[in-house]
């Protein structure tokens, strides 16, 4: 089927009623707890990283209320959503535990697709897809996982799974995860890879400066690590199939890449490692769109774009569907729109005052309409069509 034009959000979070239970009987974090607000209101608040400035953060019905998030989609226009379960996943639970959890919680997660609404303007899609959870904690089994993989395989409306950066607690270069990248990628599942634990706190120095520095900066960077351990880790040269879609854009991994390649080449040991030049790999990735600005994210295009020009002669380069032989930047950059997909992280980042519209939507769309040098079918494969065909939503 040809892609419609569409806005579909590939970044939008839920903490299931189930799992926001769970969090509201836990004394220590992550958790939710009420407290009476300075106004003299009974609030619920959430905690999920250590040390977490102010009291934790506001948390609301936009969380785990799927009328608000079609509300929310109602109101920005977004089409459709694929929803994955928000930070911290199941990281904090023992193994048996989180096995049991993530299969529920796929379950519900099926659910809250299947009997939601259906697209009005085009038949057999619905307006919810999910990404479902992996029980990837320490002495979790190889069985466990590939189990909760055959599962999610199986519910139509899951499309992929989202996974944090820690994996067994080794990360994700850890050999111990050879069997699952196989499963994920015999099941054609789509990996979300996603930050939450930033990097160590000691880097942000003692001043105030609430979220900001763990959220703008540790989240990318500990995407940026995660997926370049897994570069150096030659995971995309055996599994070519993998597919991974990096939230955040990527973080700083395509403004380093070059960087990157030129330590590898200096590196014999990693580099004779590797069928190809660190900057081939860009080209294998999928990324969020969600960077807040159009230069940003025509950076991040190009850095996709240049891939094929980084396979190394003699590798059976397993194509990035990348021409880059002959491209001028235009053509680069036009190129690399191709796996770049729209998303908002609601319900983080919610307007300050009663605004009608999520200044982060807003700014996100923005982004992509000005990209220079990115056709009107750039955009709307940006807004919709890349996600519809990797997700291979209708079909
Ligand atoms: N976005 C997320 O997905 N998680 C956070 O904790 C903050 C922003
Ligand atoms: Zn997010």
């Amino acid at each position: 089927m040809s892609a419609p034009r569409l806005l579909v959000d590939v970044h939008t979070h839920v903490y299931l009623p189930r799992y926001a239970a769970f969090l509201r009987s836990r004394a220590s974090v992550p958790r939710i707890f009420t407290r009476t607000s300075p106004e003299g209101r009974q609030e619920e608040r959430l905690l999920i990283l250590d040390d977490e400035p102010s009291g934790g953060r506001p948390i609301g019905a936009q969380y785990w209320d799927r009328d608000e998030k079609l509300k929310f989609m109602d109101r920005h226009a977004i089409d459709v959503s694929v929803v994955s379960s928000a930070n911290p996943w199941l990281d904090f639970l023992p193994a048996s535990t989180a096995h049991k959890l993530a299969g529920e919680l796929n379950d519900d997660l099926e659910t809250y697709c299947s009997s939601g609404p259906a697209l009005a303007s085009l038949s057999g899609v619905k307006r919810l897809y999910g990404f479902g959870l992996l029980p990837l904690v320490p002495e979790a089994t190889t069985e466990a996982i590939v189990s909760t993989i055959e599962q999610i395989a199986k519910l139509p409306h899951l499309k992929g799974v989202i996974m944090g950066t820690r994996g067994l607690g080794r990360g994700l270069d850890d050999d111990a995860l050879e069997p699952v990248w196989a499963a994920i990628e015999k099941a054609g599942l789509v990996v979300f890879l996603h930050p939450h634990y930033g990097v160590d706190k000691n880097a942000w120095g003692e001043k105030e400066n609430g979220h900001v520095l763990p959220l703008a900066l540790g989240f990318p960077f500990e995407t940026t690590i995660a997926t370049t351990r897994l570069i150096l880790s030659g995971v995309f040269d055996r599994y070519p199939n993998l597919r991974l879609l990096l939230a955040h854009s990527g973080g700083a991994l395509p403004q380093l890449s070059s960087r990157l390649a030129s330590c590898i080449e200096h590196d014999p040991l990693v580099a004779s490692r590797l069928a190809h030049d660190a900057r081939f790999y860009l080209g294998k990735l999928y990324f969020d769109a969600v960077a807040y600005g159009s230069e940003e994210l025509g950076f991040v295009s190009d850095a996709i774009g240049r891939a094929d020009k980084y396979a190394r002669a003699g590798a059976s380069a397993a194509v990035s569907g990348v021409k880059a032989a002959g491209a001028d930047g235009g053509e680069q950059r036009r190129v690399g729109s191709r796996r770049m997909l729209f998303g908002t992280d609601h319900p983080f980042f919610p307007p300050l005052g009663a605004t009608e519209k999520w200044k982060s939507v807003v700014e996100n769309l923005e982004a992509i309409e000005g990209v220079w040098g990115w056709t009107e079918a750039e955009k709307d494969a940006v807004r919709g069509g890349n996600a519809f065909s990797l997700f291979g939503l209708g079909s």
